[in-house]
């Protein structure tokens, strides 16, 4: 540290400034707490810079891509028209690039001290920062919110290089590729995979599980790969990459497949979506004393407290459920908890909502019908096709449904898997509903408007309760 590095004292430091920690240093801030945020790369985080907030422009722009290409006939459109990926790329940064400048007027606005640099712990109540143009900091703190997110995992025989990468180098790239194997169909795989299928590249999903999403509800992970085998994406569940590796020529994927055969692909590019690994190193993190898990992930109570009792970890370091939104409630409690004012719980992270934006999205929450039937055993489960939704017809994308799961004793919902145009949105009422402990009778006299796709939940209330209108 050199001798002129700035000193500061401050009530809450905040390391990381994702959607967990700038919201965190948001709320503590309104709360009276002075506050200072380090932020070594990217200000609002993956999710603003390369994440959610770019991909959901791609994938909107994906969306016209296929509107204009594969459905031009339905609508009416000149054949031949192709949608550019220049321009979805260019559209995707300027996006970004208003976000984040959005998060430093945000910090500014509240009066936050932000630091652009790398920061480290040096005690369980002192930092440094160092910062690219050379200046430095020390800054001494009552308490500390570790917000440092994650990094993308490898496989072992996956050699990363020009034409084999992660997500980040794929959203910031001007051009598709013609073909492209995805490894793992997570939500980036499955993400990705719609995109460039869209734009018309040739697209391999290679996953080790036995579906696709195969965290999600059987159903969802069935409906889907028939929609994006539509969309001409090759799915090979069952598979085990060997090795992945740059050649002069492309890429090359090896991969073992369900029969035990070993198959061989060369593509143009190689997306590794295999998962994400708490960030630990490079912050100091040993000089604190915080624990970590056996799973590798920092340890927190329900209040997000970690070992050291001033020192807080929200987001994806604590490995609970990797979403912005999870990563954004849990820095509103732990703010709240560290000014001593009044805050939620976080509850069961399965209750928390869930999307991936493929073409058609996916959207759930709670607990699959194999879950529920495990834990709950009585349970009651109700279907809805948007093929039977009016909505779903004027917008011309019918494909995929509503699923819903309800305790049969206690009558409220237990989770919902959803697949189709737009599901994401029709979350909030079905988590509020089950948040609030609200029952099936009284879910069926919550009127939807008409033409809705909301109405689709509307059935399936009434398929739980036993009496369905429209099917
Ligand atoms: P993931 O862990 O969600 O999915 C990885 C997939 O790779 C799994 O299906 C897994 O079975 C598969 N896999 C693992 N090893 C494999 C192997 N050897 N060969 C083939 N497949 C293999 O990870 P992700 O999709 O990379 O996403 C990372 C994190 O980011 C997740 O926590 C995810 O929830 C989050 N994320 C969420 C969204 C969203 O909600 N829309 C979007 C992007 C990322």
């Amino acid at each position: 540290m050199t001798e002129n590095a700035e000193e500061l004292a401050v009530n809450v430091l905040v390391l990381g400034a994702g959607p967990g920690g700038y919201v965190a240093a948001i709320r503590a801030a309104q709360l009276g707490q002075t506050v200072a945020i380090v932020e070594r790369e990217y200000w609002g985080g993956v999710c603003l810079n390369v994440g959610c907030i770019p991909t959901k422009v791609l994938l909107r722009h994906a969306e016209v891509a296929a509107l204009v290409s594969r459905h031009a006939k339905t609508f009416g459109l000149p054949e031949g028209v192709t949608a550019s990926f220049q321009a979805a790329h260019e559209r995707s940064r300027s996006v970004a690039e208003g976000r984040i400048k959005g998060v430093h007027y945000l910090m500014k606005k509240n009066g936050i001290r932000q630091f652009a640099g790398t920061g480290a712990f040096t005690s369980e109540t002192t930092a440094t920062v160092t910062s690219p143009d050379g200046s430095a900091a020390v800054i001494t703190f009552d308490h500390a919110i570790i917000a440092t997110g994650s990094e993308i995992r490898n496989l072992p025989g996956v050699t990363l290089g020009e034409r084999v990468t992660g997500y980040i180098e794929v959203v910031l790239s001007e051009t598709l590729p013609e073909s492209l194997v995805v490894i793992g169909a997570g939500p980036i795989g499955i993400e990705f995979a719609s995109v460039a299928a869209s734009f018309g590249s040739q697209v391999t999903v290679l996953e080790y599980q036995d579906r696709i999403l195969p965290a999600e509800d059987a159903d969802v992970s069935a409906d889907l790969t028939k929609a994006l085998k539509k969309l001409g994406i090759t799915i090979v569940t069952g598979a085990r990459v060997v090795s992945a590796n740059d050649t002069p020529s492309g890429a090359h994927v090896v991969y073992e497949n369900s029969a035990g055969e070993t198959i061989e692909v060369a593509t143009h590019h190689v997306l590794v979506a295999v998962g994400f690994s708490p960030r630990l190193d490079g912050y100091g993190l040993d000089a604190t004393g915080v624990g970590v898990s056996d799973r590798g992930a920092i340890d927190v109570d329900a209040q997000l407290r970690t070992s050291v009792p001033n020192i807080f970890a929200i987001g994806d370091v604590t490995a609970k459920l990797s979403l912005a939104h999870v990563a954004e409630a849990q820095g509103i409690l732990a703010a709240e908890v560290i000014a001593a004012a009044s805050t939620r719980h976080m509850g069961d992270y399965r209750d928390m909502p869930r999307a991936v934006y493929s073409s058609p999205q996916v959207a759930s929450f709670g607990l699959t019908e194999v879950q529920a039937r495990d834990e709950i055993g009585d349970v009651l489960v109700a279907s809805f096709p948007f093929v039977a939704n009016g909505k779903a017809h004027a917008v011309g994308e019918t494909a995929g449904f509503v699923k819903l799961i309800a305790n049969a004793t206690t009558r409220t919902l237990m989770g919902a898997h959803m697949v189709g145009p737009d599901v994401s949105e029709l979350l909030p009422e079905l988590t509020l509903a089950a948040g609030q402990g609200t029952t099936i009778d009284d879910l069926i006299t919550n009127v939807h408007a008409h033409p809705t796709l909301s109405e689709s939940l509307q059935e399936a209330f009434h398929g739980l309760a036993g009496h369905m209108i429209n099917f």
